[in-house]
């Protein structure tokens, strides 16, 4: 059986697993501004989970839950898995 990754192709890092994280979570790969990472319960099939950065957190701890709203608001964006622990580490810095 197929495990459940799926893949896109990153201008930078070539085929790749492909990740979602919050608009946010993009914006700091381009001006390296840290903004918070927060992730989705981690499970062993996939070391990268869903993330989202201390704003979208802030937004889903008042609104309850993730929902329709707070999707389009957080404007989740597929990213590289290579792109994505390089937004965790820059993300993590204080
Ligand atoms: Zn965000
Ligand atoms: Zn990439």
């Amino acid at each position: 059986m197929d495990d459940n990754t799926k893949y896109i192709t990153c201008s930078t890092h070539g085929r790749q697993q492909a990740t979602y994280v919050c608009q946010h979570i993009v914006e700091t790969l381009k001006d390296r501004k840290p903004r918070g990472f927060w992730s989705s319960e981690e499970n062993p099939g996939n070391p990268r989970p869903d993330s989202w950065c201390n704003k979208c957190e802030e937004m889903v701890n008042a609104a309850g839950e993730w929902n329709d709203e707070t999707e389009a608001e957080a404007g989740v964006s597929l990213i590289c898995g290579a792109c994505y622990d390089n937004a965790k580490a820059l993300n993590r810095k204080n």
